[in-house]
């Protein structure tokens, strides 16, 4: 069985030596717009291309702000503060997502709190979400408490995982009800969309990643996009280090950040960008090849959930066990085809250890058999 499935995977690819887990692809404009950046000095945080590589990601996803950084961690840290977590104010997350989103957490001064996952989207499920507030918690005149800590409940940051979309408008709704701000790890689901709108624009800020392993990259890069005006002009101020606008005078009026995105990676996302409906078709057809190869052979493949157009960043499959899912890495690995199993949860990290979560039952299932597997655009 598992070496129908390598066999597969190697045949999809154009049977190379090895199969990696996701490569970006440059295949358009890049050399060209790199190239030009370097010819006009401007590689560094001013330049044309920072603003336009804004403006067509604000166009593509549709809102009306975005502001460009360094990097996806950097863009939840700049987010979480400018939504205003306070120091030891609680942000809900999940226990299964990547490292960052905990990390952006505890960066701006908060506490995560860990929340299960659902077993159809892989993102917060809104059950658990509304359960964990009627148990737990309580509203006073100025927000939401934690019954057990005594700490306000600030802000919940849901990730869409592998451009699955969650059930955003129910998780925004519960929010909403307990005065809790949406902040959207969209850093893996950049075209994806819920309910005919692109995620990551549903919480008052959303956030993407152009690291080199996302759907389009600009080398390290990651982008807060928001429709509220006063979150987007601060978001730009602290990170490109909350210096007051003059042509030569130094003055900076709070602790910023150094977080703006130099031009030469915003040439690489500009060129990027105009490629992403191409990346987007390609992975499509991965998808629907996957999904037609594990129906036929009884293996869970997971598809796009309900309401959702999903981008098909990473695929992945569910095997029946954890023993299952070990003899697979070990199989695939050693066979030239990579793949990889789902994060950790967060609870189970010696730093994380001591943050609160509340039965995590389909987040454990899922840690326990979720492999990702090959899903680079074939282009
Ligand atoms: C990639 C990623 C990030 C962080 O982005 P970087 O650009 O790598 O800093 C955050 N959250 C999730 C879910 C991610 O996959």
């Amino acid at each position: 069985m598992f070496e129908q499935v390598v066999k597969f995977i190697k045949d999809l690819y154009g049977n190379p030596e090895s199969v990696s887990l996701h490569e970006p692809r440059f295949i358009g404009n890049e050399k060209r717009y790199v190239a030009g950046c370097i010819d006009s000095t401007f590689v560094s945080s001013v330049g044309e291309y920072v603003n336009r590589f804004e403006s067509m990601v604000a166009d593509y996803v549709g809102v009306k702000y975005a502001v460009a950084t360094v990097n996806g961690t950097s863009a939840l840290h700049a987010a979480l503060i400018v939504a205003g977590i306070g120091r030891d104010e609680e942000v809900l997350t999940q226990a299964l997502t990547f490292v960052a989103t905990s990390n952006a957490i505890v960066y701006a001064g908060g506490r995560p709190v860990f929340i299960d996952s659902d077993r159809d989207t892989l993102g917060m499920g809104p059950e658990k979400l509304a359960e964990f507030l009627r148990t737990c918690t309580v509203q006073k005149d100025d927000g939401c408490y934690n019954k057990k800590s005594g700490c306000k409940i600030r802000a919940c940051v849901p990730v869409h995982i592998f451009g699955h979309p969650a059930k955003i408008d129910l998780i925004r709704d519960i929010c909403d009800r307990h005065r809790i701000v949406l902040i959207e790890d969209a850093a893996e689901s950049l075209g994806s969309f819920y309910k005919g709108r692109h995620t990551g624009t549903f919480g008052s800020l959303g956030v993407l990643s152009f690291n080199g392993n996302k759907i389009i990259t600009t080398g390290g890069g990651g982008m807060i996009i928001t429709d509220d005006k006063d979150l987007a002009r601060r978001a730009k101020h602290i990170t490109t280090t909350s210096r007051l606008p003059h042509k030569w005078i130094f003055v900076h009026d709070e602790v910023g950040y150094n977080y703006r995105m130099p031009n030469i990676n915003a040439a690489l996302g500009c060129a990027q960008m105009e490629q992403l409906p191409v990346f987007l078709e390609s992975k499509r057809t991965i998808a629907k090849h996957y999904r037609n190869f594990f129906e036929k052979h009884d293996i869970p493949f997971f598809v796009e959930p309900a309401n959702a157009r999903s981008n098909y960043w990473l695929n992945a499959i569910i095997l029946k066990d954890k023993a299952e899912r070990d003899a697979f890495l070990e199989y695939a690995n050693t066979n030239g085809v990579m793949t990889r199993p789902i994060w950790a949860l967060m609870n189970s990290l010696e730093m994380y250890k001591g943050c609160q979560n509340v039965s995590l039952d389909n987040a454990v299932w899922l840690e326990e058999r979720v492999v990702n597997i090959p899903s680079s655009a074939r282009v």
